[in-house]
């Protein structure tokens, strides 16, 4: 039985089978799988074995992996990258202009996949017999293609954003585009059950919901309790969702998947939290931060601000899961995350597109 659902749904369409649409997505296991194993470590790849483009949201994905690119080989180089990495060949978190062209050079043999967020990189040099551990830089064109925190808006703030990039509040930025977590060093995540509060001991052990102080999302358990004057006993305490927490610290918090954060967009809806949103502030907070980038360019488009987690019906009047993650009822448009939802829509009259398609649309933005 293969692991991989994308290439599951793969097989469902080649049959033509229309029976696909209301398929519950959230039913595989988001358990860590084998082929996750390595890409801690680095796994070669050649560019083409990446996953589509429209896989993930513009970002790069192996198996279903959140992962970067980079070039071990620094050529003769070596230690002025380790001086100056900015010096260095770029590293890519996206299917940027800069990928697009080395690939179809035929450039693309050298690349190393990795999801490990420590940003040090095994880095060759001379004619291979140099070895070092050392940082490189991100590539701006995947910060301008994803319009990673505002970049494209924020002229004056480029250099600012490049240099204050962190790994690890890029992966978990849009972690919830993905069925696997990334990797941190030294720690074990928890099941996706527990994440969104979905196991029963966890319901008796807490006796009540508890409500997320940022959001108000009501969720049995798996809350974070952040103390908030350093952990002592008597300090008062906050309580967030695992979503919420993320934005907040995102340095050390788990990683938010694609299921954990339709779970608690669901929740968040049917509590009507996102009934009245009435501004782009408002939008921002419950939105997946994944979509921020997005958001960014359509508020300084002057579009009107979105509906978030909309639910649409198919022909029988089921909800289709999971909701359209941003939603424009007047319109009748909406994005989502991923082509296997986008898929779910095919014969809707609403214009659904996935998020790297809405993304690639609004390059004439700048
Ligand atoms: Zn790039
Ligand atoms: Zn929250």
């Amino acid at each position: 039985m293969s692991s991989n659902w994308e290439e599951l749904w793969g097989l469902v369409r080649q049959m033509g089978a229309k029976e696909a649409r209301g398929f519950d997505l959230t039913l595989p296991p988001s358990k860590p799988l084998t082929h996750n194993e390595g890409l801690s470590k680095g796994v070669k790849i050649e560019l083409e074995d990446l996953d589509s483009s429209q896989a993930a949201g513009g970002l790069l994905s192996y198996k279903g992996n959140q992962v970067l690119v980079y070039i071990p080989d620094q050529g003769n180089n070596l230690a002025g990258v380790l001086k100056n990495p900015e010096s260095g060949k770029k590293f890519h978190v996206s299917h940027c202009s800069t990928l697009d062209w080395m690939q179809a050079q035929n450039n693309n043999h050298r690349y190393v996949a990795t999801n490990d967020t420590s940003g040090m990189f095994d880095l060759t040099g001379g004619k291979g017999t140099e070895k070092a551990r050392g940082e490189l830089s991100v590539c701006k064109n995947c910060l301008k293609h994803l319009n990673y925190q505002d970049y494209r808006g924020r002229n004056h703030e480029q250099k600012k954003i490049f240099n204050s990039f962190s790994l690890i509040e890029f992966f978990s930025t849009y972690s919830s585009l993905f069925k696997h977590p990334y990797t941190r060093s030294g720690r074990v995540r928890r099941n996706h059950a527990q994440a969104v509060g979905e196991t029963q001991g966890e319901w008796s052990a807490s006796q009540a919901p508890t409500v997320c102080s940022n959001c108000a999302v009501r969720l049995p358990k798996y809350v974070n309790t952040l103390s908030q004057n350093g952990g002592e006993q008597s300090a008062p305490t906050t309580h967030l969702c695992v979503d919420c927490n993320r934005r907040k610290n995102w340095h050390d918090a788990e990683p938010v998947l694609i299921d954990d954060m339709r779970a608690i967009t669901r929740q968040r809806r049917e509590q009507g939290l996102l009934q009245d949103i009435g501004t782009w502030k408002e939008a921002y907070e419950l939105a997946d931060p994944a979509f921020h980038g997005l958001m960014k360019i359509y508020e300084r488009q002057g579009r009107s601000v979105p509906e978030v987690g909309h639910p649409l019906t198919d022909d029988n009047g089921m909800v289709l899961e999971p909701e359209l993650a941003l939603a424009w009822e007047l319109q009748r448009s909406g994005v989502v995350a991923t082509e296997a939802e986008q898929a779910q829509y095919e014969s809707n009259e609403w214009v659904v597109l996935t998020l790297a398609q809405a993304l690639m649309e609004s390059q004439e933005d700048h």
